[in-house]
């Protein structure tokens, strides 16, 4: 048996995909060629593409006045991609971003080279203050909180916060925050295809894949028709929305061995019974997990119950002398990449599509053997 890997991305994909993808390494589909080695015009690789963007669409029911575009520079280059597509959209050069751990405040950062950038709403401590956001991260800020400006182009957030554990899907309608012309943008890069998505509530969703959705290389971008067509005369052709949307994503050569595996992915969910089961899949672990957590004394994880991530849980060890000790068994155990990142310390597990209940459960069985023996 493989080891479990708990890594927060790139991740863990299904073996079933792996497998498949090594049976067609050499010869897809008796094509006599590898994916790698595919013209991206030519009528196999078209065919590739068009699968898997009919697959996804119809995994999370996208509607059709969306776009959904494969792109490359994962999600940092959309920190950038995004304002330099829509922050020019009505005039005002504005946008609004609600920061809630280590992500979102990338994404707010990159966007203020770009345009008039403010902080809508913040779960760091210091925000009333002014100075320099800090973590911990561990709440959302309700949208009641949220200064929105009426004239905004775009209010962002990031919808599963991948180092910090907090996961927010309660997505406000911005017509009643009042700023009814701005688009609602999210970065769901860590929770994609995790759950449902109501694409009633946002003008635009990117994803980088290799957290749910496949490898590194490439990005998904839905992203509603009317948005696009407004980027900035200082942005890149190659990752202006509607030169991307216009080729349907082969404006400059896609990342297409990725495209692939996402689209493996994508089948492999929609034989597990897509997104429903998915999502109550990942529910019974995450509360196995939590519930568990929070059973016991030697283990904490500090997010609020109500935000608590379903795809990372980051937690810690009483005794953080132990940590060292906690990782070099875990991964004898066969539990792998559990070290948590560097800004939150402690532990992290990242439960993705690809980790079924035995791995959760194999997690939680070596946890409490060593409480047992360090307790
Ligand atoms: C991993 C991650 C990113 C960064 O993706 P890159 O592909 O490294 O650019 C951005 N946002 C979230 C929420 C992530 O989890």
């Amino acid at each position: 048996m493989r080891p479990w890997n708990f890594s927060a991305g790139p991740s863990a994909m299904p073996l079933e995909v792996l497998q498949t993808a090594a049976a067609e390494m050499s010869d897809w589909h008796g094509s006599g060629m590898s994916v790698m080695e595919m013209s991206h015009r030519g009528k196999q690789f078209i065919q590739i593409h068009a699968e898997a963007e009919a697959d996804l669409r119809e995994l999370l029911g996208v509607p059709d006045d969306f776009a959904v575009l494969f792109m490359q520079g994962g999600g940092i280059g959309e920190n950038a991609i995004l304002p330099l597509n829509l922050i020019g959209r009505g005039g005002a050069g504005k946008a609004d971003y609600v920061l809630s751990g280590s992500w979102s405040n990338k994404s707010y950062k990159e966007a203020r080279r770009y345009g008039d950038v403010a902080i809508a709403a913040s779960s760091g401590d210091s925000w009333e203050a002014g100075e320099a956001e800090q973590g911990p991260w561990t709440w959302f800020p309700d949208p009641a909180i949220w200064k929105v400006r009426p004239d905004a182009s775009y209010v962002h957030f990031c919808s599963n916060e991948t180092i910090d554990g907090v996961e927010f899907t309660d997505w406000p309608d911005l017509a009643e925050l009042g700023a009814p012309n701005a688009a609602l943008t999210v970065d769901a890069s860590s929770h994609i295809l995790s759950r449902p998505i109501d694409f009633s509530r946002t003008g635009l969703v990117f994803a980088g894949a290799q957290k749910n959705a496949g490898p590194a290389g490439v990005t998904l971008v839905f992203v509603r028709r009317d948005l696009i067509g407004h980027a900035l005369p200082i942005c890149p052709s190659a990752f202006d929305y509607s030169n991307v949307a216009a080729a349907d994503s082969m404006f400059n050569t896609p990342p297409t061995y990725a495209i692939y595996m996402a689209g493996l992915v994508f089948k492999w969910l929609k034989k597990q019974g897509g997104i429903a089961a998915m999502e109550k899949a990942n529910a019974a672990k995450a509360q196995a997990l939590y519930s568990y957590l929070d059973s016991s004394g030697f283990y904490a994880n500090r997010v609020h119950a109500d935000v608590r991530s379903r795809m990372n849980v980051p937690f810690f060890l009483a005794d953080e002398g132990l940590n060292a000790e906690f990782l070099k068994q875990a991964d004898q155990a066969g539990l792998l990449q559990l070290k948590g990142h560097k800004s939150v310390g402690g532990m992290r597990a990242s439960i993705y599509n690809a980790m079924p209940i035995d791995g959760v459960n194999a997690l939680i069985a070596f946890m409490q053997e060593f409480e047992r023996r360090h307790g």
